[in-house]
Order: C-alpha cells, then structure tokens, then sequence
C-alpha cells in the first residue's frame, strides 16, 4: 500500500478488496461466458456505500473524495473489470443529479440511487455523434409542462436494465450550448432498446440502443437550465475518466499477478520460465509501468479533488496513460502465459478483452490528446 494514503482510506480500500475477493471474482469467468449482469450484486454494493461515493450525504451518499473512488473501482476491478466498470458509470449519473439537480431532484432521484434502489445509465453518444459529441442530434422540443424527446442513443451501458437513463438531448440548435440533460425512466411511454451487442469485452454487462420515440418528460425532469447539459455531461465525465482508468488498473493488478505467480510455476528447459531474463525483464518492466501509472491516477484524482485549474487535463492524461499502460501490461501476462493465457480457464484473455474497451470509451485515447495538446496550447 502507498505511503500516500491515510488508514481511512486504507480501510476502504481493503473493504473494497474484501468485497472483490468474495463476490465477484469467483464469478467474473461464468459471468464474462454467459453474458450474465450481476444486478443483484451490483445493487448489494450500495451496503457498502459503493452506489454514491462522491455523493453528498444528506442523500444517503458516501461524501468520498475522488481519491477514496480510484481507490475503490481499482479493487472492484480486481475482482471483475466489467462489472466494476458498470458501477462506476452508476456513480457518475448519481454524481450528475446530486451535483446539477435542484434540491428538489436531488431528494426525490438520489436517495433511490444511492441505495440502489434505482440503477442508472449515462446517454450521450448516437450512432452519428461519437467523439464529436456536441452534435448529437436527439430532439427534445418543449410541449406545455412537459418535453418531448425523440432520437436514437448508441452503446448504452447498461441499457433495458437500468431504471433511469441520464439523458444528453438538444433543446436548441446552438451546438453544445444547445444540449440540456434530462432524467428519463424506464417506463417511459416511447422508450425502447436495441438488440444487446454483441462485443469483444464488458460482457457482464449489456451495451444497447435507446430508442426514443416521442417520450414526453416532465420540464421537472430537465436538470439545471436549458442549454447546460453538455457542461453537466463533461464534468461527469472528468471523474468518469479516473474511474475507467482506476478499474483498467486493477484488472492488469491481477493479470500481472497471475503472471508472476505462472512465470514461477511454469517449468520449460529444465528451468522455471522465472529464471529466463527475457522474463525477469518483461515482469520488471511491467510493475514498473504500472506502478507509473498508478501514481499518475492517484495525482490526477487529488488534483479533481483539489479542483485544480489544470485537472481536467490531468484527468485526461490518467485515462490515456493509464489504460494504455493496462492494456499492455494484462496483453504482456497473456504472452508470459504461453498458449495456456489464450484460455478463458487462465483469467487473463479476459482481462484483455475487457481492458480494450476502456482505450475507446469515455473518450477515445486521441480524444484525450485532443483535450491535454489544446490545454497546452491555450493563451
Ligand atoms: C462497450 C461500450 C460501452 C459504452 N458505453 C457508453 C455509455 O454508457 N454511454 C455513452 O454515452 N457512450 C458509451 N459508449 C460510447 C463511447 O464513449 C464511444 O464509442 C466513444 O466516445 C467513441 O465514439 P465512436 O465510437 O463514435 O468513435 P468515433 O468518434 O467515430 O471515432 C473513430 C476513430 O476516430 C478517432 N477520432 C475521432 N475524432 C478525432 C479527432 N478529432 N482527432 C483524432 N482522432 C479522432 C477516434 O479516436 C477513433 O479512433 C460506449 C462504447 C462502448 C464500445
């Protein structure tokens, strides 16, 4: 354990760990095979405060730091990458209501979420308006007391599951000035989901359309002011990006883990494949690489936490650094693994497969250069 964090947090970090060890670990490998969502689980960990982390605790929220987060989804993701990757998208759309709601939303929505009562997703991308998010083009038009939302989102995390989607829509054509977010339930009149997609990684979770088809929403249901929504849904997006990152570490924790523990066992030439160089230097460059990136996240957090001017380029920097750096490392523990890491038995062509993703969504890695070269260069 790092030398930069208190016994507090230590202790949420080892309950974290607890948690992973006992409840999704023993699971992630039928889970990953049978495309199960473990929503029972995932509900349980609003037991441990896992469901608002960073939410305040007047509506049943942890009231953790950014900090406390990482330390979480890193442990979580230890014991299933996939699963913990779904929660911390829960916590971001908690996050948004708790933070941009007024009080009265805040009482009536996060209090259900924090106790995971309801499950919430996040809607921004459509199939035209990915990367260059600011031209979605999901219509939401003003009809008395109430909108009327009508559009298609794409890669929904948790979509057809979740009770109440966080919705991105645009209320004018002002680009992203003209984008508001709305809460939207399940049983909306109008509301429809694609087809599950089928996908390389995240299989414990569903990723499908919404479909919106004239769904009237309460003006009550639009959160902050017309025209904020896309703000709303970039600073959900800068702890999103630590949370993304913090489970991309855990999951290479265990791939390097497991390779450590194989290198020794595994006897080719007479000789523990441990006592090869080759080895010794792949394992030694593979901790160093994620012991980098482990203090990039943990700056990148206390810089959030601090609300540093700079931390949305810090932010963005962890998500490339981070994931980059997990995905090479979890691809190196498959290689030490010979032919037996190519196995679902072995864990780690798992960890691979879910490990990929976390390069392409919340921002792809070039979408993050984007954001830290145009910080640079600014004034
Ligand atoms: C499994 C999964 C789950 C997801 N969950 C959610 C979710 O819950 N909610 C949600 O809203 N979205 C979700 N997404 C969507 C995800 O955030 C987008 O896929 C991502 O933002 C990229 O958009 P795109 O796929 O349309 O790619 P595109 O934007 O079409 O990008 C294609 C390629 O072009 C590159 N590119 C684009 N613009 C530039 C540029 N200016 N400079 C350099 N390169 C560029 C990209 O980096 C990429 O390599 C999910 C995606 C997946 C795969």
């Amino acid at each position: 354990m790092s030398l930069m964090f208190n016994d507090e947090q230590q202790m949420i970090r080892d309950m974290a760990r607890k948690f992973a060890e006992d409840q999704l670990l023993p699971h992630s490998e039928a889970w990953d095979r049978d495309s199960h969502f473990p929503v029972d689980v995932i509900r349980s960990t609003a037991e441990l405060g896992f469901a608002g982390i960073y939410v305040k605790e007047d509506v049943g929220g942890s009231g953790l730091t950014r900090t406390d987060a990482a330390l979480i989804f890193e442990q979580l993701s230890y014991g299933d990458v996939s699963t913990a990757a779904f929660i911390s998208i829960h916590n971001m759309a908690s996050w948004m209501i708790d933070t941009f709601g007024s009080e009265a939303q805040r009482k009536a929505w996060v209090p259900r979420l924090t106790s995971m009562e309801l499950i919430a997703s996040y809607c921004l991308t459509e199939p035209g308006a990915g990367s260059d998010a600011a031209s979605l083009k999901t219509k939401a038009v003003r009809d008395g007391d109430d909108y009327v939302i009508t559009g298609t989102k794409q890669f929904i995390s948790g979509a057809g599951t979740s009770d109440l989607y966080v919705l991105m829509a645009r209320t004018s054509d002002n680009g992203a000035k003209g984008v508001s977010t709305f809460l939207i339930e399940k049983e909306a009149a109008g509301l429809s989901f694609g087809a599950n997609e089928r996908k390389m990684g995240w299989k414990s979770q569903p990723t499908r359309q919404v479909i919106l088809d004239e769904v009237r929403v309460p003006a009550a249901n639009r959160i902050g002011e017309e025209g904020h929504g896309f703000r709303f849904a970039m600073a959900g997006l800068d702890g999103g990006r630590l949370n993304i990152a913090a489970c991309a570490l855990g999951g290479a924790q265990l791939a390097l883990d497991k390779a450590l523990a194989y290198a020794k066992e595994r006897q080719q030439f007479g000789k523990a494949i441990a006592d090869f160089q080759a080895t010794q230097f792949k394992l030694a460059d593979m901790e160093t690489e994620l012991q980098a990136a482990r203090l990039m996240l943990y700056e990148a957090a206390g810089r959030l936490d601090g609300k540093t001017p700079d931390a949305t380029r810090w932010c963005a920097m962890a998500k490339r650094f981070v994931t980059d750096t997990a995905f090479k490392v979890a691809n190196d523990a498959l290689q030490i693994h010979g032919g037996y890491g190519y196995l679902a038995d072995y864990h780690v062509e798992r960890i691979v497969r879910d490990l990929r993703v976390h390069q392409i969504l919340e921002g792809t890695n070039e979408i993050m250069r984007v954001i830290i070269s145009r910080d640079m260069l600014k004034g």
